[in-house]
């Protein structure tokens, strides 16, 4: 496969390269973004699971330039602040505090609320996925307890009135989901960014006005649901379904040239090159070059061993 190859297909990762994003997934925020205003008013944001981060360089441009603006009229405005949470760990974003654990521990929202200063946040931004297995009934099941465990996080991190935007799969069994969120927020939407494929059947729950019910008791140890009791009946709740992005956004699904848009295409390097991922060993153990060669010894990175050192 050519080294343009996927630029041709994807036109949005070819964006994300040429526009300094780190992932193509920078523009699903940017889209949702541009269809609901998450970011107005928003000084304190939280971005879970945030690896390899483009969604907290989303963040950090688009509430800095909001705070630039504001600073032109008024002296009293506040400058922003981000956490970035994932299990990995990513390289620094100017502005952007990180954090790496685990979104279901215990200690990460004492954590945040330790970053604020003791305050909450008015944003917390989603697009947590798991290792996908390929069996369609588990991954789906695991996307939706990672996102119950994201809504759980965010009960005790959010302020009241705050918004949260989440992936979700919209599966069988997404309307119990919305209904879930529907407990904790007014308005409940479910997005598609033209930047998600149509193939995929991912999309973002847009959550706006946190409002917990009367008597719940956000807490790090208890079930999210467990003092049910004295919760509202949850009824089935079937959330708006609103596709982010007009058609002069380019479609996710589409095959454009290389030279489009009067652009002369130029061959970019990926933003950032991610720091120690999972494939590293494999990659290590590929480039032994005398494999079967010699039975004792093997040459790994340039370097000799005996098979008993290796
Ligand atoms: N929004 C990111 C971006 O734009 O660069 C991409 C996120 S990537 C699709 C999903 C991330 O979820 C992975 O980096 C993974 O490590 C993280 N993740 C999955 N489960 C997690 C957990 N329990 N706690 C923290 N991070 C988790």
């Amino acid at each position: 496969m050519g080294k343009t190859s996927k630029d041709k297909r994807d036109i949005y990762y070819r964006r994300a390269k040429e526009e300094g994003w780190r992932a193509r997934s920078a523009f699903k925020l940017l889209q949702i973004d541009d269809e609901f205003n998450i970011f107005n008013g928003v000084t304190k944001a939280v971005d879970l699971c945030a690896a390899p981060g483009s969604w907290s360089q989303v963040l950090s441009r688009r509430l800095n330039q909001n705070y630039q603006k504001l600073k032109e009229t008024s002296t009293d405005v506040v400058a922003p602040k981000i956490i970035a949470v994932d299990l990995q760990a990513m390289a620094p974003i100017e502005g952007v505090v990180q954090i790496q654990g685990d979104i279901t521990n215990v200690t990460t929202a004492e954590q945040i609320i330790a970053h604020f200063g003791n305050e909450h946040a008015d944003l917390v931004v989603c697009d947590g996925a798991p290792d996908v297995t390929g069996l369609h009934d588990m991954d789906i099941y695991i996307q939706s307890q990672l996102l119950l465990a994201a809504l759980k996080i965010t009960t005790q991190i959010l302020k009241p009135k705050g918004t949260f935007v989440a992936k979700i799969f919209r599966a069988k069994d997404a309307s119990l989901l919305y209904s879930q969120l529907k407990i904790f927020f007014t308005s409940v939407t479910c997005a598609k960014p033209r930047s998600s494929r149509n193939s995929s059947f991912e999309a973002f729950v847009v959550c706006k006005d946190f409002c917990p019910p009367e008597g719940f008791e956000p807490s790090s140890l208890n079930p999210l649901l467990s003092n049910f009791d004295h919760l509202p009946e949850i009824n089935k709740y079937i959330a708006p379904f609103v596709i982010c992005g007009d058609l002069s956004q380019p479609d996710s699904d589409t095959t454009y040239p290389l030279d489009f848009e009067g652009k002369k295409f130029q061959y970019c390097e990926p933003t950032q090159s991610p720091i120690s991922p999972p494939y590293e060993e494999a990659m290590a153990l590929l480039s032994i070059t005398n494999l079967g060669k010699d039975p004792n010894s093997v040459t790994l990175k340039g370097n000799t061993m005996t098979i008993a050192e290796f």
